[in-house]
Parts: structure tokens; C-alpha cells; sequence
């Protein structure tokens, strides 16, 4: 342990904050405020943020050094890691880079000495584990070698860039001589290495994982103003992941998640340090694309680690959606792109709100006075979260929970200038440094919508108040008057000299809503307001997601709860230690999705989730579809059999398909739905007069009623087609457009009951021809779709 003279001297240096920055940063027009400026009050957050501190003091830094001393030939008794910091796994080591910097976010947000001295300890010891050329590990460098042969190895610059990024955090956030000087050794060592492979030997090194040591080593270069540092920084940009990124394109589709998010991450900081805004640009399409395309409810990311095809959430729960670090380095990449481009910032810290709030403060264990955490936060029906432990998880997500439980002040507030940007409403005060101004934030968000900020001092603000995009009717108070007219998804500005004692009230009414997914608009998740709610199910697992009636959803008088029935819904950053459910089939709803994309078999997967496979059948096989697969009908027996009860109890339904007619026969099935000859509904590619007919009868053919389109559908080309039906109105559409409608619809799908005879390609009537065309993205849905929405299907092509 330090010496204490070392103590003495560790508290006279009080942590300097960015402004050991020689370099300015480009591009940039907002400023965060040091982690010294601004402490937290009590509430959840200051909950969570006490737990990891208990955690930081009772760690025991020799059983985090064990492996660097075996590694470096020097003396260790202690007890060994366990988990991911195993002796014998090949990532151990990257757990003290996530202690590190958790030690220097808590040292400067409190100025507590004790994390100060461990942070100390931890990097006097590490830099007597440095080899003469700078390499520092717990694993050896014949690693590197691997690494750089293609050989087998487990990520072992992610490893390093945890410890860089520790040692640059102690050095700016407590002053730390020695770590700058450790990590520089070790940024010249990865210089070294690097140089002497080839552009295409490195870009070949780096599909294997390795963190962020491009954003480190950037920010590096910022303080340093060594060109050395920014040379290196960038033989760690990716072509491979940062190319299609430049050129706008979604590839994102089977690459590992946070693999990926800290390319740009280095992307933004690369924007930074050299003003080069193809960094920017990329940096900026890839939030757009995560944050838009392939994120769930709550904010995370991935399934199974892994990015999915844009768009599909319904279809891809499980037990292993959001991995904690995406979230993590999704709000660093967030809080860089505010400080870049605020004028955009209500965008950005909607979604920081979003995935702090719901993913990212729930994953914390409530009941651990260690704040164990999260990796994956499952969000299949019946899910169940689990956390690591004390010394034998030590995964990544154990990592970075502690770095974001010791740094939720960091995003509350912003400055340029005078202006000041609330984003956050989190209890803290701010001390701005320099102007001999305090404002104390005071709320119990979100489970009171209220906020309030106190001012101390004198001075011009021009304060700028986070207006979130899910609030309505917003009302701010100035000393108690009502100021401006704030818009969601805006700031409301409030440009005035401040006097001591001044107030500002911010009311933010929330409203319940029920966000549907992309790919099953029956598939929803229930938020008040920002806070996602999850239906408390105990110990009942459940094998496909609840039902859910929207007008069943009460209030039970606490705030941010509801019962549906017998289900209590509650903030799922609040559900700990009983299965949930974050998704719900909500009631009296249903849905379909038929892609065709599998390669065999006879099964035709229901890409939504809910288990409605169908299944090919008299001859039907596979072809080359509109987007993938499809199924090829030969017009003389083969058909597509869908469920029984398809449709049963619906008042509205979609019902859309792509179809490539071989031949024009008359009277095939696209799709007919139902009992026999007396009870169906269906459409038809081609009636006798010639063009499309929608049916739907109770009483047989003479008691149909129909909306027949104008126009024959061509053969030997992909046609989209889509029949909507709600209340007495009916629309057919082509290739998107609507081309007929018969408002006089009064026989509705609901009493045709729970239909059995349901086939594509096939009638009800013996005699109609089998459909003789490939179908494909056949969909069905329990509303009437809009005709943007149909639009929309069409030109997806899917
Ligand atoms: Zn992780």
C-alpha cells in the first residue's frame, strides 16, 4: 500500500479535468462540465452510484494485480480472479482498465482519498509490471503474436485498450503523473508493433476485436500534440466496418455489436482531433442506423451479441438481447454527438435518457450492496436478469457497470459560453467554475415529472431546458411564472440574469403509450412517459409473450404502476429478481410474417415470433423471392397451409403479399381464408372479370361482398399486393398505391370465427385452379395498415 508521504501528496493535487487538454477539440460547440463540477443528490442514481463505491473500496487491488506480476516474473501471494480474470483466460487484465477509471470517476465526483489511493497504488504497481518496451499486460505478448499470425486468441488489444483508457482517466481526472507516464510507454509500444505491419496486415488484425484504443489513443493525441499518438491512433480505423458507414450503408446486419460501437466512438474523437469530417460523418450514420434501426425499447442493442437485420425487434427476443457495454458506449458515442452538433441534442438526449433510464440504470442488482450487474438484459417473455458477483464474473459488463455508475453526472449538464443545457433531470448541484454560480437540481424524475432548479449567485444564463420528445404540455416557471411555450423535442431557452434564490419549475406530464415494434405492429412495449413498464410475472416463465388489452391497463395509485388484469406492470429499471415481460401481444391482435427465406424443408417460419408457422404443402418448393427466399406454387396442387384461427376475433386485418404470376388463369387463390364454400374470404390475382377480386361472405358466393381492382396483374413480374379492412372500409392495393376501395363493407372478419381451411395458393371451391406464381413477404397484420404504411412495405421490397 502507498506510502504516506504518497498520500500527502496525492492530496494536494486536485483533479485538473480537461483542461490538461493542449489541443482543442474540432468541430465542437458544447463543452461537458468537469465530474468535480457537479455533484449528485440523493435518488436512485446516487443509490446505484453508493453500491459500486462500496464495491471500488472493498476490491482488492493485489488480487487484480495477481496476473500482471505472474506474467511480469515478479512475486504474488494473492488469490487469483476468478471469471473472465481467470489465470487461465486469455482476457484477463481488462477488469483493473474498468477499476481504473471507476476510481478516478469517484475520486473526482467526491474527492473521497481512498479511491485516489487505490487508483495510485493499482498504477505504481502496473508500471513496475512494464516491460522495457512499454508492453503491459496480465497476459504475455506472444498473444500479439497469435494476434498478428491470424491465429486463435481472444481480443487482445480490447484487453489493452481497457488498461489505456484507465491510465488516461487517472491521469486527467486525479492528476496522476505516473499513469501518463505509464500509458505513453505503452501507446509508444503499440506504435512500435504496429509500424512494422502492412496496411493490409493490420487491417486483416483488426476483425478481431479490440475495443476502443482508437478513441484512447485520439484523445491521447489531444493532450499530447504528438503526431506519433494520432499516427497510431489511426492504424486501428477499420475499412472493413467504417467504408460502408462513409457511404450511408446499413451492413451492420452480423457483425458483433460492441465490436463495433467503440469504431465510432474513435470515429467521433478522430472528427476531434483532426477535423477531418469523413470521422464525423461516419460516427453520426452509425448512431442514426443503431438508434433508428436496430435498437429495442429500452435503448440497447443486439441478440446474442450480434447485430440483427435493420429493423427486427418482435423476432429477436431472447435471453440474450442488450449487452450492458453497448448501451455503455452508445451514451459515450451519444454524449460526443451532442458535444458536436447540439443544435440536435434534444434528438440525442432522448435517446441517452431512454437507455440510461431504462436499460442501463436497471441493470445494476438493487440488492447487492456491490452493485453487481447485468450482461445481458434478456427481453424474451419471461425473462430473467442476472448478475455477476464479487471476483468470479469480471465480465466486460461488469466492467463498464462500474464506469457508469460512477459517472452519471457527466451528461446532466453542458455549457457553451454563457449558455447552459439541461439534459438530465437528475438531482445535482452544478458549481460552475469560474463564475460564482451554483444551480441545484431538485427531482424525484421519473417517478415524479416534476423538476426544480435553484440558483446561487448572480449572473446571465442563457439557459437552455431540455424539452423531451414524449411529453405533452409542458410548463416551465420562472420564480413562479410561467415562462415561453415549450415544444417536445426541443430546448426552451430562458436567456435572463440570474439572482440567488431564483426557481425554475419544469412540469413534464407523462402519458402511457404502447410503442410498437417494426416488424409486428402487435408486438408492443408499454412506457409512461420515457420509462418503459414491465408486466411482474414472479416465477412463471412463459413461452410466448403476454396478452395484453390496452383498456384492461389501470393506474394502481403508485406512480409509474398499472395493472392489466391480474398483472402488475412496473418501471422496469425497478424489476429485479422475478421473471418480466417487456413485450405484449396486445389483445385481440395477431400477426404473421411469412419471408420464405428457409433454405428447406417444409416449414415456412413466422418471422414475428408468435409461433405462427405454416407449412408447405402438394408439391409447393422453393425459389429465388423478392428479398430472399420464396415459395413456388405450380398451379396444379401446391399450396401454402397457414394456421388454423388465423383471423379468429378480428375487426381489422392487413393482409399483404409479393406474387410473380407464371400464368393468368382465373379464379387461382392468393390467399383464401376459411370454413368451405360458404364462409371465407379471399383474394384472387384474377376473377372473370379479369382483374383482382377481395371477398369476404358469410352466406356463399351470391352473398359476397368484394372490392375488384381495375386493372389485370401482370404475369412473370414481382407484384406487391395488399387488402386492408376496418369497419365497413376496404382497400385494395397495388405495388403500394391504392387502386379500389368499397366503403360499404359490412360483413367483418370476426365472423368468420376461427377459421381452418387457410391457404395461400388454394380455394375454397375444388374447382378453382391451384395459383400457378412464386409469393413472398406474405404478411398479416391485426390493423388496418395506412397507405403510407403499405407504402412503405412495397418499397421496402421485403
Ligand atoms: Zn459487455
Amino acid at each position: 500500500m502507498p506510502s504516506r508521504r504518497t498520500l500527502l501528496k496525492a492530496a494536494a493535487l486536485l483533479p485538473a479535468g480537461p483542461a490538461l487538454a493542449l489541443r482543442p477539440d474540432a468541430g465542437v460547440t458544447a463543452y461537458a462540465f468537469p465530474l468535480t463540477a457537479v455533484r449528485l443528490g440523493a435518488g436512485r442514481f446516487a443509490e446505484n452510484t453508493a453500491r459500486t463505491h462500496a464495491y471500488l473500496r472493498f476490491l482488492d487491488a493485489d488480487r487484480l494485480l495477481h496476473m500482471f506480476r505472474v506474467t511480469a516474473g515478479r512475486p504474488s501471494s494473492a488469490t487469483p480472479c476468478g471469471g473472465w480474470e481467470s489465470p487461465s483466460t486469455e482476457l484477463r487484465g481488462h477488469s483493473i482498465g474498468h477499476v481504473l477509471t471507476a476510481l478516478a470517476q469517484a475520486y473526482a465526483s467526491t474527492g473521497e482519498a481512498a479511491f485516489k489511493t487505490k487508483g495510485d497504488y493499482l498504477v505504481a504497481e502496473l508500471a513496475l509490471c512494464q516491460r522495457p518496451n512499454g508492453f503491459l499486460s496480465a497476459y504475455p505478448e506472444s498473444f500479439i503474436d497469435r494476434l498478428e499470425a491470424g491465429q486463435q486468441v481472444w481480443a487482445p488489444y480490447y484487453t489493452l485498450h481497457k488498461i489505456v483508457a484507465g491510465l488516461l482517466d487517472m491521469h486527467q481526472l486525479t492528476g496522476s503523473a505516473l499513469a501518463r507516464t505509464v500509458l505513453e510507454r505503452k501507446a509508444a509500444w503499440v506504435q512500435a508493433r504496429n509500424s512494422l505491419l502492412s496496411y493490409a496486415q493490420r487491417q486483416q488484425m483488426l476483425r478481431v476485436e479490440f475495443g476502443g484504443i482508437g478513441e484512447t489513443l485520439f484523445n491521447l493525441y489531444q493532450l499530447s500534440e504528438n503526431p506519433a499518438h494520432l499516427t497510431t491512433a489511426q492504424y486501428f480505423d477499420h475499412a472493413q466496418v467504417l467504408d460502408p458507414l462513409a457511404a450511408g450503408v446499413d451492413a451492420l446486419a452480423g457483425f458483433h455489436a460492441n465490436t463495433q460501437i467503440p469504431k465510432a466512438l474513435a470515429a467521433i474523437r478522430g472528427y476531434h482531433a483532426t477535423g477531418d469530417t469523413r470521422y464525423r460523418d461516419i460516427a453520426v450514420t452509425f448512431w442514426n442506423l443503431v438508434v433508428k434501426q436496430h435498437s429495442y425499447a429500452i435503448g440497447g442493442n443486439s441478440n446474442g451479441e450480434y447485430f440483427q437485420a435493420p429493423n427486427r425487434i418482435a423476432s429477436e427476443l431472447s435471453d440474450t438481447t442488450c449487452e450492458c457495454c453497448n448501451s455503455y458506449n452508445m451514451l459515450k458515442l451519444t454524449r460526443q454527438l451532442f458535444l458536436t452538433d447540439p443544435a440536435r441534442g434534444a434528438e440525442f438526449m432522448d435517446f441517452y435518457e431512454k437507455a440510461l433510464v431504462n436499460h442501463l440504470l436497471g441493470a445494476q442488482n438493487p440488492a447487492s450492496a456491490h452493485g453487481f450487474h447485468c450482461y445481458y438484459v434478456p427481453l424474451r417473455a419471461g425473462g430473467l436478469k442476472t448478475y455477476s458477483n464479487d471476483y468470479d464474473n469480471f465480465t466486460c459488463c461488469h466492467g463498464t457497470g462500474m464506469e457508469t455508475n460512477t459517472k452519471f453526472t457527466d451528461s446532466i449538464w453542458f455549457t457553451s459560453g454563457n449558455t447552459l443545457y439541461l439534459n438530465l433531470f437528475i438531482p445535482a448541484t452544478l458549481t460552475w467554475p469560474g463564475r460564482g454560480i451554483t444551480v441545484t437540481q431538485a427531482t424525484g424524475f421519473p417517478e415524479t415529472a416534476t423538476s426544480r432548479l435553484t440558483i446561487t449567485g448572480t449572473g446571465q444564463i442563457d439557459l437552455r431546458v431540455r424539452i423531451p420528445s414524449w411529453t405533452t404540455g409542458a410548463q416551465v416557471r420562472v420564480n413562479g411564472v410561467l415562462t415561453g411555450s415549450p415544444v417536445p423535442g426541443s430546448y426552451l431557452a430562458i436567456n435572463r440574469t440570474w439572482a440567488s434564490g431564483d426557481t425554475v419549475d419544469i412540469s413534464l406530464p407523462m402519458a402511457l403509450s404502447l410503442e410498437p415494434t417494426p416488424d409486428n405492429p402487435a408486438v408492443r412495449a408499454v412506457r409512461h412517459g420515457p420509462v418503459v413498464l414491465a408486466g411482474q410475472f414472479g416465477t412463471t416463465n412463459l413461452s410466448a409473450l403476454p396478452n395484453l388489452d390496452p383498456a384492461a391497463l389501470q393506474p394502481t395509485g403508485v406512480p409509474l404502476e398499472y395493472t392489466a388484469g391480474s398483472v402488475l406492470l412496473r418501471p422496469f429499471y425497478q424489476t429485479h429478481g422475478q421473471r418480466y415481460s417487456v413485450y405484449w401481444n396486445v389483445a385481440g391482435t395477431f400477426a404473421a410474417h411469412y419471408p420464405f427465406d428457409e433454405a428447406s424443408g417444409s416449414t415456412a417460419l413466422d418471422a414475428t415470433g408468435n409461433g405462427r408457422d405454416a407449412a408447405l404443402a402438394g408439391g409447393a418448393t422453393r425459389t429465388t423471392g423478392r428479398s430472399g427466399g420464396a415459395v413456388q406454387l405450380t398451379g396444379s396442387g401446391a399450396y401454402v397451409n397457414l394456421p388454423a384461427g388465423l383471423l379468429a376475433g378480428a375487426t381489422s386485418f392487413t393482409i399483404a403479399a409479393w406474387v410473380r404470376l407464371d400464368t393468368a388463369a382465373t379464379w387461382p387463390r392468393l390467399f383464401d381464408l376459411g370454413a368451405g364454400t360458404g364462409t371465407y374470404l379471399f383474394l384472387t390475382p384474377r376473377s372473370s372479370a379479369g382483374t383482382p377480386r377481395y371477398a369476404i361472405t358469410t352466406g356463399g358466393a351470391g352473398a359476397e361482398q368484394r372490392i375488384d381492382g381495375p386493372a389485370a396483374l401482370p404475369t412473370g413480374v414481382w407484384t406487391h399486393v395488399a387488402v386492408t379492412h376496418t369497419g365497413n372500409l376496404g382497400v385494395l392495393y397495388v405495388n403500394g398505391a391504392e387502386v379500389a376501395r368499397n366503403s360499404a363493407l359490412t360483413i367483418r372478419p370476426s365472423v368468420l370465427g376461427a377459421t381452418t381451411q387457410n391457404w395461400i395458393g388454394r380455394s375454397q371451391y375444388a374447382g378453382d385452379p391451384y395459383l400457378a406464381a412464386a409469393v413472398d413477404g406474405f404478411r398479416i397484420y391485426s390493423r388496418a395498415l395506412s397507405a403510407a404504411e403499405v407504402s412503405q412495405l412495397n418499397s421496402t421490397g421485403q
